[in-house]
């Protein structure tokens, strides 16, 4: 059950129940958006009536704030935890390297992807890097960008390009995609490039 705020469907779950969800997606197969909805972004949508729709579509609705997650529970909704973007990719890295998901990473200064594959395969035993992308494109290269993702068959995509223009662009290209689950995860690739 979502919990309202502001207009938005927030999921209370934890870390470790988020993980699991987007797990159950990953063997669903049907493409999925995840949102970690800090206060920037959930502001914004208080302004952009289109922005809030788009929240509304997303699958799994982090509460990315200790702000959020207090007014959650003020409102009398179990909230477990902050579940922050580098937390939940922290996580879902090493989720993917027990179950043998792949990983794709589109994003971030140009090396900054191949960075992080590099960290990501040196601190997550068994973790598959199919593909890396940096996140500096003219919208005439994304059916290029498109095609080298559809082409590595990723289950998993993190997608940073800031918010929350990365979950637009995972709203806009997630049926042409066809992957599983797609993240947008803002300045955690830099994190985990180092
Ligand atoms: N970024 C990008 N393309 C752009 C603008 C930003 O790939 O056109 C990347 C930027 O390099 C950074 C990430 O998006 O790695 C997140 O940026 P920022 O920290 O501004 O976003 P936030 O964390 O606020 O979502």
């Amino acid at each position: 059950m979502k919990i309202k705020l502001l207009g938005a469907g927030i999921d209370g779950l934890s870390l470790e129940q988020c993980v699991d969800r987007i797990g159950e997606f990953i063997a669903s197969g049907a493409p999925r958006l995840i949102i970690t909805l800090n206060p920037e972004m959930l502001y914004q949508a208080q302004r952009e009536p289109e922005l809030l729709r788009l929240i509304g579509r997303a699958d799994l609705v982090t509460p990315d704030g200790v702000g959020i997650v207090w007014a959650c529970r003020v409102m009398g909704e179990p909230v477990s935890e902050r579940v922050t973007g580098i937390d939940l990719m922290q996580k879902l890295l090493e989720r993917a390297g027990e179950k043998g998901w792949r990983v794709f990473f589109l994003g971030s200064a140009p090396g900054v992807a191949e960075d992080a594959a590099r960290n990501a395969q040196k601190n997550y035993p068994g973790i598959n890097v199919v593909g890396t992308h940096h996140g500096y494109f003219k919208p005439g290269d994304e059916p290029n960008i498109i095609k080298i993702i559809k082409s590595a068959g990723p289950d998993l995509l993190f997608v940073a390009l800031g918010a929350p223009r990365q979950e637009q662009w995972i709203d806009k290209y997630r049926e042409i995609l066809g992957v599983p689950v797609a993240v947008g995860v803002g300045g955690s690739l830099d994190v985990l490039a180092g």
